[in-house]
């Protein structure tokens, strides 16, 4: 697949530029946005309401709720209530596996968010103003960014970091653990994005290379991104 251009704005807008959520629908042929930030903190205060603060590409805070859905629960709102739940799947506290973990330095993945709450500030009123926040929904088990917000497994600064190194490699087929360009070479399983010249290389690439968690990262990309339409500037390469 065409690697997502994590570091053009336009795809991935700062929180600060989302449309306010009275703002009439944009109309279905504007390409969508998907707010990208780094988990800081868990600030979940009641259970139905699980909420984390993020750090966009600007790296400013956001405030970011998950509304859950009927049959959802998020009871057990502390870790420690969590892990003697018995919810599974629709346990948002539970369900800590692949793209709908919520931890501290992943990258969560916001389709066309907008803001609500936000008060611009009135100085002659004394108010400060309220940035707001940005809502989603969280549907559980696997499924891509239609099916709520999404989480991968690295920070947004990687994330973009990525972007350069792919696009700099320009999809040349280079060796991952020793750099060469060979004739002959094998295609990563997992993420089907990186190459190896043998299996002394594939191990080599695998831990001291980096790529166990790097092909983490590029398969949650491409099951996130794989069928979306990002437009002209949305592509690294
Ligand atoms: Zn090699
Ligand atoms: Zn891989």
């Amino acid at each position: 697949m065409t690697f997502p251009n994590f570091t053009s704005p336009t795809p991935f807008p700062p929180f600060s530029t989302l449309p306010l959520i009275s703002s009439p629908p944009t109309s279905s042929t504007v390409k969508p946005t998907y707010l990208l930030g780094t988990i800081q903190e868990n600030m979940t205060l009641t259970p139905k309401t699980p909420t984390f603060i993020c750090r966009d590409r600007e790296n400013e805070p956001f405030a970011i709720t998950l509304k859950l859905r009927d049959g959802q629960t998020g009871e057990g709102a502390s870790v420690s209530e969590a892990k003697t739940g018995t919810n599974g799947e629709n346990n948002f506290f539970e369900h800590a596996q692949g793209r709908k973990a919520f931890t501290k330095g992943k990258c969560v993945v916001i389709k066309n968010g907008k803001r609500k709450g936000s008060q611009e500030p009135n100085e002659a009123e004394g108010k400060k103003g309220k940035k707001g926040f940005v809502e989603g929904g969280w549907e559980g088990g696997e499924g891509g960014v239609e099916g709520g917000v999404c989480v991968i497994p690295t920070s947004l600064e990687k994330l973009m970091d990525l972007t350069i190194r792919l696009a700099t490699e320009g999809g040349i087929r280079r060796c991952q653990g020793c750099g060469k360009v060979e004739e002959k070479m094998t295609r990563c399983k997992g993420c089907e994005e990186v190459w190896y010249c043998g299996k002394d290389c594939q191990v080599k690439g695998w831990t001291e290379g980096g790529h166990k968690s790097e092909c983490k990262v590029l398969k949650a990309v491409k099951e996130i991104f794989g069928s979306e339409e990002l437009g002209d500037d949305g592509f690294g390469r």
